[in-house]
């Protein structure tokens, strides 16, 4: 619940094989320079196959001219993906055998070099694949072939994928990984079938947080709109062209994508991707009237970081966004998802803490202050001073924003008692 949305700050890798020196350089620039992936460059077989014994690992993917000087029919494409590298193919010319060909060898897209256009299309391709690593699909089919082959057509994609083996199972997972996207699911299976599964998952998960796409068997024309009607946010008749099958889980995905998207633009603060403080309050709100009917024990506390002017005073003001982010960070770690981090203003969090024993808050707001202290930050090798003061009340007041008041004042009493320390109302 309080994990900061992910950034992606890692990079990826790229394979480039292609004997125009111009377009290498064309590709490495649009990779680079708009989506942030780095690349490898090799002109020939020979160079790529350097690479690949090198360190293939290293590649989420691949962009591959058919034609080079040492093998001039597409032979790279069998290279590539026999290290399971994922493939998109830039060419000068196709024909239909080729196509055949790529489609065989689950190539992931092919385009025709006619100008930079097609450059664009290829990078943004490969920033779909890099995307898709965290994008979890979720494949239920009792037949264990079909199962296997879906998988393989969706990590040839590089989604990550889980597959199960009937309804119950795949609700099973579900449970386990609450952040899955998309579920492709056959109808007839023993058990709980297709049908039963998207009902029992829609009692739960709303069709712009969980896609589903139904298989249906052309024999049942009315399948179809059985398998919307119940819930299912698409269909794929049984059997299909592995282009029409990417296309629809390309466009379900991506809808789970923009909504996600959304909803952290709306609940989730900029710089540090913990909850902004409408929405911490909000869903405070609910575990404040919880504690107010007797459900269980809540303590508020506010954590103000110790001269943080200074901080940016001395090292600059990019240096002091990136001391926030670690210290939301920090606080994300050091409390349970059960709790709401949030942060208030400036350099202020606050927090709500579900409490098994009121006498825990103590330690609760303690190892906070702890975890900020122990922060090593450096900037220009020089270690960046990072303390927080924290005041906590566990009184229920009269309402939340009486609670924040009163811990802020404890905020207060710690500062000028000398900062780094946690003070109770
Ligand atoms: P004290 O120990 O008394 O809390 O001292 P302080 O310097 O932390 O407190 P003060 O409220 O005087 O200053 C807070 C500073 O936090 C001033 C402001 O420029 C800085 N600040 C607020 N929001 C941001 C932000 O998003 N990024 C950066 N870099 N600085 C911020
Ligand atoms: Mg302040
Ligand atoms: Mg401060």
């Amino acid at each position: 619940m309080m994990q900061p949305f992910d950034k992606n700050n890692d990079v990826g890798t790229v394979l480039i094989v292609e004997d125009s020196r111009a377009m290498r350089s064309l590709l490495t620039a649009y990779l680079d320079d708009m989506h942030g992936i780095k690349t490898v460059e090799a002109a020939t077989f020979a160079d790529a196959q350097r690479e690949l014994v090198a360190h293939a690992s290293r590649f989420f993917a691949a962009v591959l001219d058919l034609h080079l000087p040492d093998a001039e029919h597409g032979e790279i494409v069998d290279l590539v993906r026999h290290y399971g590298i994922p493939v998109v193919v830039l060419t000068g010319s196709m024909d239909f055998a080729r196509r055949e060909m790529m489609l065989a060898r689950q190539v992931v897209d092919y385009f025709i070099k006619h100008n930079r256009n097609e450059v664009e299309q290829v990078a943004q391709t490969i920033s779909r694949l890099w995307h898709n690593r965290q994008v979890k699909v979720l494949v239920v089919d009792d037949s264990r072939s079909f199962r296997a082959y879906l998988q393989s057509l969706l990590e040839s994609y590089r989604y990550q994928t889980l597959t199960a083996n009937n309804g119950l199972e795949a609700l099973e997972l579900l449970d386990l990984h609450p952040n899955i996207s998309l579920i492709i699911t056959d109808v007839n299976m023993p058990g709980m079938n297709g049908l039963e599964l998207i009902e029992a998952i829609r009692q739960q998960h709303r069709r712009e947080d969980l896609a589903i796409i139904g298989m249906s068997d052309a024999s049942r024309p009315n399948l179809p709109a059985l398998l919307l009607k119940t819930g299912a946010n698409d269909f794929i008749a049984k059997p299909f062209q592995a282009e029409e099958f990417f296309c629809r889980v390309t466009q379900n995905t991506n809808m789970i994508e923009y909504v996600r998207r959304l909803r952290d633009a709306a609940t989730r603060d900029f710089l540090t991707g913990i909850f902004n403080r409408r929405h911490a309050l909000e869903m405070s709100e609910t575990l404040y009237a919880n504690a107010r009917r007797g459900h269980f024990r809540i303590a508020l506390g506010m954590i103000d970081v110790d001269h943080f002017k200074r901080v940016n005073d001395t090292f600059g003001h990019l240096v002091g966004d990136e001391v926030l982010k670690v210290i939301a960070n920090a606080l994300c770690k050091t409390l349970r998802s059960s709790d709401i981090v949030g942060r208030y203003g400036g350099e202020e969090f606050f927090c709500v803490v579900v409490l098994k024993q009121e006498d825990d808050a103590k330690w609760v707001f303690e190892r906070v202050r702890a975890a900020v202290e122990r922060i090593e930050f450096y900037a220009e090798k020089q270690l960046v001073p990072i303390t927080a003061s924290v005041g906590f009340t566990t009184e229920l007041e009269g309402s939340l924003i009486q609670m924040i008041a009163v811990a802020d004042s404890a905020v207060y009493q710690a500062k000028a008692d000398g900062r780094n320390r946690v003070i109770r109302h």
